[in-house]
């Protein structure tokens, strides 16, 4: 623009003789002599216009000005612009000046107004405008066509012009017109027609279309008021539109008739931007034709139709002959489907056809073709060709809509109701928009074409077209541009669906109800009318995309607003807990999200990649990442290193949120006060199964989380030399816990003292000797140096090569590849200082550290069975501290106290050493009832690994079997420990009832319930003891008062605790069965006040204790029978009421019975009356009470229902 203006020098004659230079050069035309009568004519008109733009006498200003051409717009035009005649402070700018206004240039721009695109190929015309010059064609908008303009030189005092949008392939810009063109030679004016021309009012002419065979008027002309205009309609072949001429009945002003016309010549496209609804016109010309592949007739224009407005004196009816009006005129009956083609369903409404004109206020998403209108409207122009439309539509253009469906409560997250024009309808320009085009994203410039393909291709609904144009942002926020591209994500190409409709897919496919093909001269002609907009169902909203810190922070947010301190302690027995055991209970829980517990429901995505820094994997998007427990499908993990870096979206998964609660709660009592929780932490994590996710590969060089973590390099350190590289192949047998261990760093290699790094290992068998790579393959295996020679190897993976862990599982054979060909990188013998490795000289194995820049490949599964222990290794005594593997079901988790912790010290709870215990139940084959173990995770296996979760199978391999001093067995996990989670907890707990069984079913060893209930008679009491402890440091306390020497206790809070041991037999066994706490009251059958006043008599001595001799009942007490406290216990202890029948339900003592080897039967005497029997009784079970019930019928009754 600079060189233009650079020509409008101050002086006049420089200025008019590059007017004359430019007029020459850019308007005469071709291959013309000079015409100087034509810079004049232009000179004149532009001096002309200037003065009657209100521009007073300074003809000096125009000077100013400078002529450009079509070419100068289009090269050096980078940013829209507009140029007007009139003086500064116009109408527009006026109009304008909330909006970010166009850049105005002083520029004046003629050329020839024509529909041609090209020079002379006039098949090319499509209805579209366009401004001509020597150097070029630009398309342009022009609210109010002549259709005499066309093919004539014009000045246009006021435009502006617009460089091409980037989504715009025809990399051209386009001009709008904004005030009337002002012609430079005079246009001449058509005279009328001399004669009346002969027209038919639409009655007729649709009788005639129906009587087609009978009557033949040659080039009938039609006339009539305009009452329906569709879309221009483009397709490959051809364009058309169908306008609609209709009578009015005088009486009652309401068109009691209409005929439609095609209008399909290219030359008459142009006609579109002339037809006004509501005019009348006359159409000359016409004839009857079929439209392909319909069964219906329709008037058409031919070649030499014209369009013309109706003027009552120049037009006459055509009288017709007389058998013609004896024909029936009853209208003609439009083109019809059959009505009762759809079910209609209760919730299918039908939108309202409807005439709108509004001023354009917002760009909702401009590839989408959504717009805000009048503020408080949505205008959809997907479901029509709106790409011409498109360049123009900015908030401030004025739009006339005709028969546009409006559709209210669509739903799917929309609020406001929708306008939305089919084929049937056209949408007018009314004014242009003097603002600037707004910033267009990524999104807006790759988007369209996905957009096109979901109305186009996949036949979305409207209220699912928007659900997913809204979806499409919410998937392109979460992924671009970090993770993905934006052309990656939503480029879109026939056959090669973009990633974001990939994405989509499962979500479209369940939501969409099959719809029919759009057909637009059905759309357009039928009736009744039918489009894809006329009926609507509401749409619920299907699912939506959130990124995964908002999944994070949700799941937070539901974990601690779920966080009941009451319902973590089990409610009867909090108020017997001192508090250490108290604040242990509320110290680890955890909380299960399904995405069906949000709505909409959440469907996951990210990257999957895996972490060099923490060996685990996590899916990643824009907003962070997610450490997450993936299994290819149940029981089978992950192997395959090529899953990292693809998508994967999932909609069954499960959100785990582990909570962390340090607190300092003193008894129950306090529980709501949530003052005392010192220190709460979450860890958030997904678990799900790959097999019910879509996995979609990444193109790899778009990762761009490189720097966070990175993948081993695979580039060579000897750029300069060869690029072949070394591979050899394993079989692992086992991999180790991934922990902070102390590697080994050879003597002289660092100054700095090494620290513990994050590292595991794995053991496994070379299978081959290393391989170079010869093109794309690897060549054949070096010969073994020792064929005999144990070619077992144990793998280091430090530091960032613990990138790997998630992938190694034992049974698998994996390639190790090394980028370098020089070295014999897999030689562990060959490196003096890896063969001096401590654990090569205690192991007896070769040893070698992966290298950073190694790469792992699965080359192939082998499907073994992981090695378990037998049940005599895992339960017998004869096997202690081994090593056991074993899978098992996880039943509960709980923080505990270390088993080898010395037994804890009265009040001394900070030294206590935290510990996780895991009760499992062993999986074994053919196993009713399996065994029950304990396995203790301390420090430094600490935190677990995820998934540990109750209701889990795990493998364990390795664990350390260790024998209690009670004889109970127990695993700890070691650093040899490998663990790996084998199925999820079931996302439906159905808690099933104990079984129902005889105590000597429990006898026969082996095949027993670990919990169960039995029908049974409480034969006596043996002991009871009620007392008040400390709830601090749990020693006793007399009248409330702690009786701990030294120290005092930080509160005076007392707990009680009660315990009683009974014995109890059902005919078959007799078992001793321990009761605490609140199981104490129902063994008494103590009634809550009962129980509570009991406890409160027992304050003032702070203890009770009673021993009972078993058979006579009778006291063996220190305390003295005549006290009343214990002279009432023992009453109750040997009372009826207590001696009964009872329902109980209980767990072995020990967790395995194997250990003690059962006791033979042993002879016992009875007294009966006179009667002395002998008879041989089954030794003595030790049961827990888990608890009392009464049995269901009368006790009284009890001998005779069971008999
Ligand atoms: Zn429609
Ligand atoms: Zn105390």
């Amino acid at each position: 623009m600079a060189a233009c203006r650079a020509q409008a020098s101050c002086s006049k004659e420089a200025w008019l003789e590059a007017a004359h230079t430019f007029i020459q050069e850019t308007l005469c035309p071709a291959g013309q002599e000079p015409n100087i009568q034509l810079t004049k004519l232009v000179i004149d008109c532009v001096k002309t216009t200037w003065l009657s733009q209100g521009n007073t006498g300074s003809i000096q200003l125009l000077l100013s000005f400078s002529f450009v051409s079509v070419q100068n717009l289009r090269t050096h035009q980078q940013l829209p612009c507009c140029s007007h005649l009139s003086p500064s402070s116009s109408a527009h700018e006026d109009a304008g000046r909330n909006w970010k206004s166009l850049h105005r240039e002083h520029l004046l721009l003629l050329g020839t107004l024509t529909d041609l695109p090209g020079d002379l190929e006039t098949k090319c015309r499509d209805g579209s405008l366009y401004v001509r010059d020597n150097t070029g064609v630009l398309g342009c908008e022009l609210i109010d066509l002549d259709l005499s303009w066309l093919g004539h030189l014009f000045l246009f005092p006021s435009w502006s012009y617009f460089p091409p949008a980037k989504w715009n392939s025809s990399g051209r810009g386009h001009l709008e017109l904004w005030d009337t063109p002002v012609p430079v030679f005079p246009l001449a004016i058509t005279p009328g027609p001399l004669t009346p021309i002969p027209v038919l009012y639409p009655e007729m002419a649709s009788c005639l279309l129906r009587h087609r065979s009978k009557f033949k008027i040659v080039k009938p002309n039609l006339a009539g008021k305009l009452v329906r205009l569709s879309a221009l309609v483009r397709s490959e072949k051809t364009a058309y539109f169908v306008l609609s001429l209709g009578e009015t009945s005088p009486a009652t002003s309401q068109t009691v008739s209409q005929v439609s016309i095609i209008v399909q010549i290219p030359a008459q496209l142009v006609w579109h931007h002339v037809l006004r609804p509501d005019k009348a016109y006359v159409l000359t010309g016409l004839r009857i034709s079929k439209i392909r592949g319909h069964s219906y007739y329709i008037w058409t224009t031919s070649p030499s139709s014209h369009l013309m407005l109706l003027k009552p004196e120049s037009v006459q009816t055509v009288e017709l002959e007389r058998p013609f009006l004896e024909a029936e005129l009853n209208p003609c009956p439009m083109p019809s489907k059959s009505p009762d083609k759809k079910e209609h369903k209760g919730l299918v409404r039908k939108s309202k056809l409807l005439h709108y004109v509004g001023t354009v206020t917002g760009v909702l998403n401009e590839a989408a073709g959504l717009y805000e209108l009048d503020g408080q409207l949505v205008l959809c122009l997907a479901y029509q060709q709106f790409h011409g439309l498109q360049r123009v539509i900015r908030p401030g253009v004025h739009l006339e809509l005709k028969d546009v469906h409006l559709l209210q409560s669509v739903g799917g997250g929309t609020t406001r109701p929708v306008l939305a024009p089919c084929f049937r309808g056209a949408v007018l320009l009314r004014g242009f928009s003097h603002q600037k085009l707004g910033f267009q994203t990524s999104l807006q410039v790759f988007g369209s074409s996905l957009y096109a393909h979901l109305v186009w291709e996949n036949q979305l609904g409207l209220p699912l077209y928007l659900w997913t144009t809204k979806a499409v942002e919410e998937l392109a926020f979460k992924l671009c541009p970090f993770t993905l591209r934006y052309h990656q994500f939503l480029k879109h190409s026939p056959g090669n669906p973009s990633l974001g409709l990939q994405l989509l897919a499962p979500t479209l496919a369940l939501a969409q109800p099959s719809t029919c093909v759009r057909n637009a001269h059905s759309e357009i002609l039928e009736e009744p009318h039918d489009c894809p907009l006329q009926e609507y169902a509401r749409l619920k909203t299907p699912c939506s995309f959130p990124t995964l810190a908002t999944l994070k922070e949700e799941g937070q947010l539901r974990a601690w607003a779920s966080f009941d301190p009451k319902a973590l302690v089990p409610l009867l027995n909090a108020a017997y807990l001192p508090s250490f055991e108290l604040n242990r209970c509320l110290a680890w829980s955890w909380l299960c999200l399904l995405p069906c517990t949000f709505d909409p429901a959440q469907v996951l995505l990210g990257v999957l990649e895996a972490s060099s820094r923490k060996g685990c994997l996590q899916l990643r998007d824009q907003s962070g990442s997610l450490p997450c427990l993936l299994l290819a499908k149940r029981s089978q993990p992950v192997t395959d290193p090529q899953l990292i870096g693809c998508l994967v979206r999932a909609e069954r998964f499960q959100l785990i949120i582990e909570r962390h609660v340090t607190s300092n709660f003193p008894s129950w009592k306090e529980l709501d006060m949530a003052g005392f929780i010192q220190n709460r932490q979450a860890r958030v994590y997904i678990q799900l199964f790959l097999a019910d996710a879509l996995i979609l590969p990444v193109p790899r060089p778009t990762l761009h989380s490189a720097t966070l973590t990175a993948p081993p390099q695979t580039e060579s350190p000897h750029p300069e030399g060869p690029h072949i590289r070394q591979s050899r192949l394993f079989l692992l047998s086992h991999k180790e816990a991934l922990m902070m261990r102390n590697s080994y760093v050879p003597q002289g290699t660092s100054s700095e003292i090494p620290q513990p790094t994050l590292s595991f290992h794995v053991s496994g068998t070379w299978l081959t000797g290393t391989q170079r790579e010869e093109g794309n393959q690897w060549g054949p295996p070096e010969a073994l140096r020792d064929e005999n020679k144990d070619q077992k190897i144990l793998l280091i993976f430090l530091g960032s090569s613990v990138y790997w862990f998630e992938f190694l599982h034992p049974g698998q054979v994996y390639r190790l590849v090394a980028p370098s060909a020089f070295t014999t990188a897999f030689e562990a013998e060959g490196s003096s200082c890896v063969s001096q490795h401590p654990l090569e000289l205690a192991g007896c194995v070769s040893c070698l550290t992966v290298q950073d820049e190694w790469t792992l490949e699965l080359e192939s599964s082998r499907n073994t069975l992981l090695p378990q222990s037998s049940l005599t290794q895992l339960l017998s005594d004869n096997f202690i501290n081994i090593l056991v593997s074993f899978s098992a079901e996880i039943l509960s988790r709980t923080v505990c106290e270390s088993p080898l912790a010395c037994r804890r010290k009265c009040g001394n709870t900070k030294a206590m050493r935290r510990c996780v215990k895991l009760t499992v139940a062993l999986q074994i084959a053919d196993c009713e009832f399996p065994p029950y173990l304990d396995i203790y995770i301390e420090d430094p296996h600490l935190p677990p690994p995820l998934g540990l979760l109750p209701g889990a199978q795990v493998y364990f391999s390795q664990l350390e079997k260790r024998v209690s001093r009670s004889n109970n067995v127990y695993c700890c996990f070691r650093s040899s420990t490998y663990v790996q989670v084998l199925g999820f907890p079931s996302e439906t707990t159905i808690s099933a009832p104990l079984p129902h069984i005889y105590l000597a079913e429990l006898l026969r060893g082996g095949q027993t319930p670990f919990q169960a209930s039995a029908s049974c008679h409480v034969v006596c009491i043996i002991s009871l003891q009620l007392l008040w402890v400390c709830a601090h440091c749990t020693s006793i306390c007399p009248q409330g008062k702690c009786s701990r020497q030294g120290h005092a206790c930080p509160t005076q809070a007392s707990v009680s605790q009660a315990s009683l041991r009974l014995l109890v037999e059902d005919g078959t066994a007799e078992a001793m069965v321990t009761c605490k706490n609140h199981h104490v009251a129902a063994a008494l059958r103590l009634g809550p006040s009962e129980w509570t006043s009991l406890l409160e008599s027992v304050r003032e001595p702070g203890s009770v204790a009673l021993q009972f001799r078993e058979l006579g009942a009778q006291l063996e007490s220190s305390a003295s029978i005549q006290e009343p406290l214990t002279l009432f216990l023992w009453t109750l202890c040997t009372s009826p009421s207590v001696l009964r029948s009872i329902v109980l339900s209980f767990e072995l003592e020990k967790k395995s019975s194997n250990i003690t080897p059962l006791e033979s039967s042993r002879l016992q005497q009875f007294h009966c009356g006179e009667l002395q029997l002998l008879t041989r009784v089954n030794p003595r079970l030790r049961l827990v009470c888990l608890s009392i019930e009464e049995p269901e019928y009368p006790s009284s009754l009890g001998a005779f229902a069971s008999s």
